[in-house]
């Protein structure tokens, strides 16, 4: 018996999550890898990059779907997590599309060096969530409505993946 079917069969009976693969990119390959092997991609067909199952920060494997007995597999989208459950590092997608936000907006005609220097502060505070998540996302809502239309889609597009949904809802409430 393979490792992974080992794995299926003593975990068909609790609730666990699934074990992801993912690009540094945040492209989801797999969002069950235990349960579908044959899914796997070592390369992104997205990106081309080298995907990922464990974190690199402390090599945890990375949280895919969760999967609950008896319930029928219908799931709403997966979506990569943000930071590991295991060592709470940011993952690289994280990282990235932080990094690609802020360079966005660092080239909005509209923003001060100041308000950029806010913009970082308010999505680093927007992507956790903690007590500032409130404070960080009606900064960036401020910010956001500062920004050139342009450069304000192009920064949802990024980070849209990378808050939780309350934040997510909380900044576009009329997107799924
Ligand atoms: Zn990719
Ligand atoms: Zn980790």
């Amino acid at each position: 018996m393979d490792p992974w079917e080992q794995m299926r069969t003593t975990k068909r009976d609790e609730s666990h999550y699934y074990v992801a693969q993912v690009c540094p990119n945040g492209h989801v390959a797999n969002d069950a890898v235990d349960e579908y092997p044959q899914r796997n991609q070592q390369f992104c067909s997205k990106c081309g990059e080298s995907t990922l199952t464990v974190c690199p920060g402390c090599e945890a494997t990375i949280r895919g779907r969760y999967y609950v007995p008896r319930v029928s597999e219908s799931y709403p989208s997966y979506c990569a997590p943000a930071y590991c459950h295991s060592c709470g590092r940011a993952f690289p997608w994280t990282e990235r599309g932080i990094q690609a936000a802020i360079e966005l907006a660092a080239e909005d005609a509209n923003l001060t060096p100041e308000d950029v220097e806010e913009f970082k502060q308010s999505l680093t505070d927007a992507a956790r969530d903690t007590a500032r998540m409130r404070l960080g996302v009606t900064r960036l809502q401020k910010l956001l409505g500062k920004m050139v239309a342009g450069t304000a889609n192009a920064v949802r597009d990024i980070v849209v993946n990378l808050l939780s949904e309350t934040a997510r809802k909380a900044i576009w409430p009329d997107r799924p």
